[in-house]
């Protein structure tokens, strides 16, 4: 597939000097556009970034909000690479039913959705349900 072959190159350019851990990320909009991302780490730690989301803000930046699906690879071969709780978020973001493809370097993968991933999930549509205001303050 190859969008699996776009995650694959992406992640040669991953930016992990500290973890030594390359991911890369391969975006498809609905319009067959790709977007690729690598995880690009920092000496002050908490400041990297994942490779998906790197790929989902270049997308979005570019006024993308709707995804077919998103490719991730690694350097595992023992393991399919599997994106962390905050890029499942915000996938979250752009959808609950688009494919998330979670792949080894020989090219194989496992084919899940978002909500596969995070089910019972917090989206944007939870923010305009109707919320009670009149909690008193104490
Ligand atoms: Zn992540």
């Amino acid at each position: 597939m190859n969008l699996i072959h776009q995650s694959q190159l992406a992640k040669e350019h991953a930016y992990c000097p500290y973890s030594k851990f390359r991911v890369g990320a391969a975006l498809l909009a609905q319009d067959d556009k790709v977007f690729t991302g690598c995880n690009v780490e920092n000496a002050c730690y908490n400041l990297g970034v994942c490779a998906e989301r790197n790929a989902m803000s270049k997308a979005a930046s570019e006024g993308y909000r709707s995804f077919k699906a998103i490719a991730i690879a690694s350097d595992m071969s023992d393991q399919f690479i599997s994106p962390c709780g905050g890029c499942r978020q915000f996938m979250r973001e752009f959808g609950s039913s688009w494919e998330v493809y979670l792949t080894k370097p020989d090219g194989s993968y496992l084919k899940m959705d978002v909500n596969e991933l995070l089910p019972v999930s917090f989206g944007p549509d939870d923010l305009s349900m109707e919320k009670v205001f009149n909690i008193p303050n104490k």
